[in-house]
């Protein structure tokens, strides 16, 4: 054994016992006499000391010789430290070293293997085995391992079966785009890459196996945006002979678990919020609830004031940042150079402050008369001292840059703690989004999904009425994850396709291995799909996934590491049938 211990664990208690300990050098302290060095391994840091006199010339001297990251191992009793260090489980005791090995040397890393390094995020990602090392990307993937676990266990105890589903798959039009992997032994043919699981879990109900669950890689060749992978980890679930409330139930019920069981954090119930009034109120399909703020819709109260930008608008809808009345000129100005930001879009902000002695000061006082002002801050239920923010124009554009905003100041008044959590359901998406460019319909979330029972007699007569029977879990203003009822009778899913724009032979040659299952008495069914690695971030409070995932893409989807994608050898390319070789 190269180790009778691990760094992280000898105590007190184990003073006296002779141990062997292995790891990497993180500091050595030489003070002629005396010389200390931190040891390090996944589990922890642990002192070792060697004295002159205590320890022999020849041990010294292999001590004298070490540089950070070197690996060694260290036999020798462990003693009561005289300076204990009460940051570290192990800062009672050290090691006082008789034999030390060094086993492999280290050159010198590129950037400190400490909780803060001077690394930058280029060079961590290429020398990612040395960044695993440092405690806090450990520690995430730690959690990674938590989660992972406890879903099995909770998806276990509820039946759920874990069957993997291929990779190498079928590339369909619809949605993202596809990652093609070509076929050697059929030359100018492709597999795809899998988007998610979705056909394979239906047609596992299909199959009978009632209650599916992969933790699974997914692979979408979008356009990288911020903290967006190509490959991903979706917790992917699917359900036979059961209703959306059922699915709710089930899946609230894991979240609750996990929260639990790893943050010992204990979740209320969580609300449900349909997707109108999600957008009515939050501007959003999926808000942020641990603060208010929510909108309030102006319309009524602003029109027909002689102020033209509300007159012509088609929505006036403001929010109430409470206690902000005091808020300066330049604090306002830069709220209205936020709004007006290309990616905000807002041409303006109207503003009312509520001043502490019971007047009013706004940004249109030219239009609106003191009592009129105070119908304003009425409708907001606004208290002296609170500030109402007010954007106009067309509906849609409005209520987005509204959620930006309400953000923006929700954040400068800290009201986003990110250790405070706080999920809801959204429901009843609309099932269908009218795309201007394609003069066509594309489903929502996909093609898969059923419609609202309510609504089914519009899919033949007004088709973007539709509500679709689906569902969003949202945490902390972030999508954790969705899915729907899925359509399990053929004829609908015909004519869903056929909405969509597929011709029956499209739709035959695309999805028909799904439609013909639906033949052989597919049973009613039901799923969803959590994004693992953006999970993982929220436990942590974190915004970026990149540091839950061992070995990351960059944001141009470059392994910088193993130097990926590269090109392929010529000779690989014919085998592949890509090209000829001239
Ligand atoms: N497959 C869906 C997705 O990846 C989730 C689901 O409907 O289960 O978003």
């Amino acid at each position: 054994m190269l180790r009778t211990n691990t760094c992280g664990e000898l105590r007190i208690e184990n003073i006296g016992k002779t141990v062997v300990l292995s790891g990497w050098v993180q500091k050595v302290r030489d003070k002629g006499g005396m010389l200390w060095i931190d040891l390090r391994d996944r589990y922890g840091i642990t002192q070792l000391i060697l004295e002159e006199g205590k320890s022999d010339a020849a041990v010294l001297s292999v001590a004298r010789s070490l540089s950070r990251e070197d690996v060694i191992s260290a036999e020798g009793p462990v003693i009561e430290r005289s300076a204990k260090n009460a940051n570290i489980t192990t800062g009672d005791i050290e090691i006082q070293v008789l034999k030390l090995t060094l086993l492999n040397k280290s050159k010198t890393p590129p950037f400190t293997i400490e909780d803060d390094t001077d690394g930058g995020d280029e060079l961590r990602m290429k020398y990612r085995y040395l960044d695993i090392r440092r405690t806090p990307v450990r520690t995430a993937l730690e959690l990674r391992h938590r989660l992972s676990i406890e879903t099995r266990k909770y998806l276990d105890s509820f039946n759920f079966l874990e069957v993997e589903t291929p990779y190498l798959i079928k590339s369909t039009p619809e949605g993202a785009r596809d990652f093609v992997v070509p076929s050697r032994m059929n030359p100018g043919e492709f597999y795809a890459l899998p988007q998610s699981p979705q056909t394979f879990k239906q047609l596992l109900m299909v199959a009978g196996i009632d209650r599916y669950y992969q933790i699974v890689k997914c692979f979408r060749d979008e356009d990288l945006r911020a903290d967006r992978q190509p490959e991903f980890t979706q917790i992917d679930c699917e359900m036979s002979f059961v209703t959306q409330e059922d699915v709710l139930q089930t899946f609230e019920g894991l979240i609750t678990h996990l929260f639990s069981k790893v943050l010992n954090v204990q979740l209320p119930a969580f609300p449900r919020m349909t997707y109108a009034d999600a957008m009515r109120y939050y501007g959003c399909d999926k808000p942020d609830i641990r603060f208010d703020m929510q909108f309030v819709e102006m319309n009524s109260i602003v029109k027909e004031k002689g102020f033209p930008v509300f007159d012509s608008a088609e929505l006036v809808v403001g929010i109430n940042a409470a206690g902000c009345s005091e808020y300066t000129r330049k604090q306002l100005d830069a709220l209205t150079d936020f709004v007006k930001k290309p990616q905000i879009g807002a041409t303006g902000l109207v503003y009312l402050k509520c001043n502490s002695d019971g007047t009013y000061k706004s940004s249109v006082d030219k239009f609106y008369a003191p009592e009129e002002l105070a119908k304003w801050a009425a409708a907001f239920n606004a208290k002296a001292g609170d500030l109402i923010l007010v954007l106009a124009g067309g509906a849609d554009k409005t209520r987005k840059a509204l959620s930006e905003l309400r953000l923006h100041v929700a954040e400068e008044l800290g009201l986003r703690d990110p250790k405070v959590f706080k999920p809801l359901w959204v429901l009843d998406f609309p099932l269908l989004e009218w795309n201007e460019d394609e003069k066509r319909f594309f489903a929502m979330h996909h093609p898969f999904t059923s419609p609202l029972p309510d609504d089914v007699h519009y899919m033949s007569t007004d088709p973007g009425k539709v509500r679709a029977n689906a569902y969003d879990m949202v945490i902390n203003g972030v999508e954790l994850g969705g899915g729907s009822v899925r359509i399990h009778d053929r004829t609908l899913q015909k004519q869903m396709f056929s909405i969509l724009g597929f011709t029956d032979e499209e739709a035959q040659n695309q999805f028909g291995f799904l439609m013909n299952a639906f033949e052989y008495g597919a049973p009613p069914h039901a799923g969803l799909a959590f994004g693992f690695d953006r999970m993982c971030a929220i436990f942590s409070g974190k915004d970026s996934i990149r540091d839950f995932i061992a070995f990351p893409k960059n944001n141009s989807g470059r392994d910088v590491m193993i130097d990926s994608p590269s090109v392929i050898d010529s000779k690989q390319l014919v085998d592949l049938g890509l090209t000829i070789n001239k």
